[in-house]
């Protein structure tokens, strides 16, 4: 076992970026931030598409920035760079592509085991590990020969291709646009009209319908999908069949139960048992971001919940 820690972190999105830095500030120093991925913010990394527009009241979530990160809107690009900042100006360490898979309590601390077979000691553990590392399937089954033609980001588009992008949120709207300006796109979403839109995007979507750039398919679910010489065939429960080269899911994250449960967690009605100060039903570990959220979330509530912690933490003498 490693040198002992007063402040582990699992998970170095934004959450987990602006716990470390409110402890840091906070008079905490001795702090580790462990991510799995090659860089911090994976989940923004890889599922924004580039320079995608990033609104700091997402989805309508009005929030008031409590800490000392200024974050405003800006882009994909903006948004890095001020977390890149942030890291740059603090001391504490950021250990990235160490992916954490069980936290055990002891009498001298927590043991936080990692996939390099290595553990490391500390007094308090956030974990801030987000929905996207398992983003949400269909509840149908999916073709097994399409895979490479059946994707949950942007990253695998080429030109030219039918895509039917399934969601009806903002990721889904901006995702659909994005690729319309080369593709062919279909948006497809169970439900006859969106909630909780962007405005802006709420705009775009209707003017992109209206001037034909994007096809709707709306109230109206999938049933089946079935890939034949390199078509994904996708039966409508209306009874339309139609033939796309690639689907994009844009439905969100699920909660991580396994490592929940690894860690001894208690999960209720799909998120993490916590309580008011965002604390677990095991003392001292504490959950943030969007893995305390059923769905939706934000950056803004992420850095809200670290400042939160970091707070309580300092108050109430914890580490
Ligand atoms: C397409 C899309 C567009 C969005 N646009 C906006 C927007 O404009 N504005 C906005 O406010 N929000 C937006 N959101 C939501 C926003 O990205 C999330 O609310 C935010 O990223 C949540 O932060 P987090 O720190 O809780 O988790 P995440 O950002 O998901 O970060 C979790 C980190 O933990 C790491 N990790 C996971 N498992 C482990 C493990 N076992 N060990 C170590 N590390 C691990 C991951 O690699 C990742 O880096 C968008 C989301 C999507 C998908």
């Amino acid at each position: 076992m490693n040198t002992p820690f007063d402040l582990a972190i699992i998970g170095a999105g934004p959450a987990g970026i602006a716990t470390a830095v409110e402890a840091y500030a906070l008079g905490i120093e001795n702090i580790i931030l462990f991510e799995k991925g090659e860089n911090h913010n994976m989940t923004i990394r890889k599922y924004y598409k580039d320079n995608k527009r990033v609104d700091k009241d997402w989805q309508g979530q009005k929030v008031e920035i409590e800490g000392r990160i200024a974050f405003v809107d800006g882009t994909k690009e903006s948004t890095i760079d001020l977390f890149d900042t942030l890291l740059a100006n603090h001391t504490f360490t950021l250990q990235t592509q160490t992916e954490i898979f069980k936290v055990v309590r002891h009498e001298a601390g927590f043991e936080i085991f990692t996939s390099h077979g290595t553990s490391h000691l500390a007094k308090a553990v956030v974990i801030t590990i987000g929905r996207m590392g398992k983003p949400n399937k269909p509840t149908y089954a999916l073709p097994a020969k399409a895979k490479e033609r059946i994707n949950f980001t942007l990253e695998f588009c080429s030109l030219d291709e039918t895509i039917l992008v399934v969601g009806g949120g903002d990721s889904a709207i901006e995702y659909a646009v994005e690729l319309s300006h080369k593709n062919h796109i279909t948006l497809n979403y169970r439900r006859n009209a969106f909630n909780r839109l962007n405005p802006t995007n709420a705009r775009d979507i209707e003017a992109y319908f209206d001037r034909g750039a994007i096809t709707p398919r709306l109230g109206v679910d999938i049933e089946r999908v079935e890939y034949e010489e390199g078509k994904l065939e996708v039966f409508f429960t209306d009874g339309q069949t139609s033939l796309y080269d690639r689907i994009i899911y844009a439905i969100g994250g699920t909660t991580p139960s396994g490592f929940l449960d690894s860690c001894g967690v208690l999960i209720e009605k799909g998120v993490p048992l916590y309580d008011e100060n965002y604390q677990t039903n095991i003392p001292n570990i504490f959950v943030a971001g969007d893995i305390t959220q059923e769905r939706g979330g934000s950056i803004a509530l992420g850095l809200n919940h670290g400042k939160r912690i970091a707070n309580y933490l300092i108050e109430n003498h914890r580490l």
